[in-house]
């Protein structure tokens, strides 16, 4: 789909066509969000929301539009804002600090297996800060997140559980609408990641419920450096800084031996610095493409690709991480071979033009889960076809005879 809008894929890549088969990881950028962010920084560039010309009046006015694109891009309802970051990391960074001084000890913190670093980490520093106990939610044996787990652990010491929404290594869909109803019923908030859902399916965190919901640009065929975190508009309102600096504050008081910053209110208290302005507006083009070509079209190309990824099954000696079903899940597929180390593969097949990812993938857990240490990631963006996908089996095949000499 619109593969002529990624010159990327048109330049030689080891003297071979580039098969890219790493948007879990990046997305490549099309022409027109390139062209967007060359255009804007070459002949209308400003700061924003500080200066009073009416160049920087301007910009301010379009990074709100393109502020308003993306919310509602995730959005269905206007009980949400987003606050704009530099990733998904920084993103859920900042939400496991909203809890910094709301948690006691003995509270309890749930997590899960199929979590990225990301949104591991930052609960696991979170819990030590506050004494709470961070809990780590089971998934069943295809690495999917279900409510039956759910449902075996919620108690009222959680405070807050955090899963991802897409494994960045099964691919697995949870479903965070019918657990969002739980995990309120529980007196808890919910976070998702969505870092891997927005642009491969729809998303609608008003719909969901939940409290945050993070993700990245760059995965989502936009610029490096700009990231979101979805908050319920009681979110902001609880919200004390995450950063402080530039932007923040209305005043600072010094009438007292005590100086006391006057702090702003809403997303402005949230936002300190000077944002990713041209990543921003360039981003409103990917966004501006993804509803041309329509969400459900993406779901059923993927879709179908995915059904013939999964044959790379019958390959000897592979093994899926995860489903080998094309329902519930998206197009990410993780797998092993029984004799190759995953970096000998991921070599193989970089040599013949398939780019994609190998290792733990950020995500210890769920390969721990597996009892395995690495694996090799493919993953999927619009602009693949059949062929690519049947070229990287093919490649696989090749490097499996070739390497597999035990
Ligand atoms: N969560 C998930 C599920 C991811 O796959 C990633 C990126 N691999 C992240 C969070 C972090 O995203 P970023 O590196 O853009 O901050």
């Amino acid at each position: 789909m619109l593969s002529s809008q990624f010159l990327e894929l048109k330049v030689k890549y080891n003297n071979q066509k580039l098969i890219y088969l790493d948007t879990a990881a990046s997305a490549l950028k099309p022409q027109a969000v390139i062209e967007t962010e060359k255009d804007f920084l070459s002949s209308r560039y400003s700061n924003i929301s500080r200066g009073i010309s009416n160049l920087s009046v301007s910009v301010t006015k379009e990074y709100a539009q393109a502020r308003q694109k993306v919310l509602q891009f995730v959005t269905s309802k206007s009980n949400g804002k987003l606050v704009i970051t530099n990733s998904a990391t920084t993103a859920l960074n900042m939400a496991a600090s909203f809890y910094e001084d709301k948690l006691q000890l003995g509270d309890e913190i749930l997590v899960s297996y199929a979590e990225h670093h990301s949104n591991f980490l930052p609960w696991i520093k979170l819990a030590k800060k506050t004494g709470a106990v961070l809990k780590v939610l089971e998934v069943d044996n295809f690495g999917q997140l279900t409510i039956d787990n759910l449902v075996k652990v919620l108690n009222p010491k959680i405070k807050v559980v955090a899963l991802t929404y897409v494994s960045n290594v099964t691919g697995a869909i949870t479903p965070v609408r019918q657990m969002a109803e739980l995990i309120h019923k529980a007196g808890a908030d919910f976070i998702v990641d969505a870092a891997q859902a927005v642009g491969h399916m729809p998303v609608d965190f008003s719909e969901i419920d939940c409290e945050m919901a993070a993700w990245s640009a760059h995965k989502v065929y936009g610029p490096t450096a700009l990231g979101f975190l979805y908050c319920k508009d009681r979110i902001i309102d609880e919200f004390s800084n995450f950063l402080v600096g530039g932007g923040t504050v209305d005043d600072i008081n010094f009438a007292d031996s005590d100086i006391k910053p006057i702090y702003k209110k809403g997303l402005e208290k949230l936002e300190a610095g000077t944002p990713p302005i041209s990543q921003m507006i360039a981003f409103a083009k990917s966004i501006e493409m993804l509803q041309t070509v329509n969400i459900k079209n993406i779901v059923n190309h993927e879709k179908q690709l995915t059904e013939e990824l999964i044959n790379l099954q019958s390959l000897p000696g592979i093994e899926i991480l995860g489903s080998i079903s094309s329902d519930n899940r998206l197009g990410i597929i993780s797998f092993t071979h029984q004799n190759i180390h995953p970096h000998d593969l991921g070599q193989f097949l970089d040599d013949a033009g398939v780019v994609c990812r190998v290792g733990h993938n950020c995500a210890v857990p769920i390969h721990r889960r597996f009892g395995k240490v690495a694996s090799v990631r493919f993953s999927l963006g619009l602009y693949n076809n059949l062929n690519d996908v049947k070229q990287a089996i093919a490649v696989t095949k090749e490097a499996i005879n070739f390497l597999d000499k035990v």
